[in-house]
């Protein structure tokens, strides 16, 4: 047997058998800058004999370096003194998570492999599309929760990322994609790297401090400047910190529906069992909307047989009446040894239907990087999923169990 058999998926406990791995310090006793606030970066600064008076501008110059133009190196911040660089050369260091491995899908989609302190890897996926592009950031390695169709659930270690590590994930995309601005050269206004996504590894709003932090960092207006309805966080239904999306990242929320009802819900997003479907519906009834134009995104993977009935789609609406909302379809995408196949696309066309007429936009999410496995719920680190291997837990034999 295996952790992946429906039976299991079924009892699964909501804060699954994971190991959480402790958070390892660099090897280095410099203080990392990338990921600090504002306020935080004045401490340090002031930490490291930055005189109070000047700490504020400081802030502003070193702010500006570092997300404003990607530089790395403290020696180029040329309006600030040279001893005043090397002394910040001494006590700091501008480090980003590494890339293990970079691969591009026939679809354009990139997904990096990203190593970070101690060893451990998540991923980050960048979609280009005409006149945006996306990038679906990760806030954790692995993820404590135990979704029945997301690879990423499966994952025994855990650790939440630092703030830095998710604000890294954007600078090194950047890097990627050659998007910082070049002195001199006027800015073109269109960008690459146009919006993000909370929607890789891990359960956002249960790393909610560190994910905050990045956030405000990537929407700073002097650096990176990224418009807050430009971020979307999604989230499986952490109740309790639901509100705060609004109040503290001022970004757009997505909410991993998946069912219509607790039965069906219970089993596919375990963290019903502890926040069901109604009190779920409560709080996004409540939701602080920073306006009125703004709407909640309901995602909904299309299972087979599991969730993608008419009677469901009839359900659905009813469920969300009077919620200011659009409904994102998600064709299941497999992974090796994943218990679901996805949805026909007739099926998919005829739930779309239903939702459309009853006056929700509809939008059909198209799997992107499937062949790279970069699509939705696909993540995992790619030492776990050798680990698997290793173990003799094969994807052929993990499917035979579960089908
Ligand atoms: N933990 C957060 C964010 C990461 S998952 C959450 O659950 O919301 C991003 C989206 O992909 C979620 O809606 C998730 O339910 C969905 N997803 C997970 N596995 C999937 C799969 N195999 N196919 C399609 N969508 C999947
Ligand atoms: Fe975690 Fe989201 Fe995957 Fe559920 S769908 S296991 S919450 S990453």
């Amino acid at each position: 047997m295996n952790d992946l058999t429906p039976a299991r998926a079924v009892a699964a406990p909501i804060t699954q058998d994971v190991m959480t791995i402790p958070r390892k310090l660099p090897e280095t006793d410099k203080v990392n800058l990338v990921g600090l606030t504002r306020a935080q970066l004045r401490e340090a600064l002031i930490t490291a004999g930055t005189p109070e008076k000047q700490a504020k501008m400081r802030v502003g110059q070193i702010w500006q370096w570092v997300y404003y133009w990607g530089v790395r190196d403290f020696a180029l911040m040329t309006n600030l003194a040279k001893d005043y660089r090397a002394l910040l050369a001494a006590k700091f260091e501008i480090a980003l998570p590494e890339i293990v491995t970079r691969q591009v899908s026939a679809d354009g989609t990139r997904k990096y492999l990203l190593r970070i302190a101690g060893g451990h890897e998540v991923e980050a996926v960048y979609i280009p599309e005409e006149g945006r592009g996306t990038l679906c950031v990760s806030s954790q390695v692995g993820c404590t929760l135990t979704c029945s169709f997301c690879h990423t659930g499966t994952q025994k270690l855990v650790r939440n990322l630092t703030a830095g590590e998710i604000v890294g994930q954007v600078m090194l995309a950047r890097d990627d994609l050659g998007e910082w601005p070049e002195p001199g050269q006027g800015s073109t206004g269109e960008r690459l790297l146009s919006n993000i996504v909370l929607m890789g590894m891990g359960e956002p709003l249960y790393n909610f401090d560190a994910v905050r932090d990045a956030m405000l960092i990537v929407r700073d207006d002097e650096g990176i400047a990224l418009g807050r309805r430009r971020i979307t966080l999604s989230t499986s239904g952490v109740v309790p910190e639901i509100a705060r999306c609004a109040e503290e990242i001022g970004c757009q929320l997505a909410i991993s529906f998946h069912a219509t009802t607790d039965e069906v819900r219970d089993k596919l997003v375990p963290i019903n069992k502890k926040w069901n479907l109604a009190t779920l519906l409560a709080a996004l009834r409540d939701y602080p909307r920073l306006s009125n134009s703004e709407r909640i995104t309901f995602e909904y993977v299309m299972l087979k047989d599991v969730n993608d009935s008419d009677a469901d789609a009839r359900r659905l609406v009813k469920l969300i009446q009077g919620i200011p909302a659009k409904i994102n379809l998600i064709p299941f995408n497999e992974w090796p040894g994943s218990p679901y196949e996805r949805s026909d696309w007739e099926r998919i066309e005829a739930f779309a239907d239903i939702i459309y007429k009853a006056g929700y936009a509809s939008p059909i999410r198209t799997p992107r990087g499937e062949d790279i496995m970069a699509a939705c719920g696909q993540l995992k680190s790619a030492t776990e999923r050798a680990r698997r291997q290793k173990t003799g837990v094969s994807a052929q034999a993990a499917a035979d169990s579960t089908v």
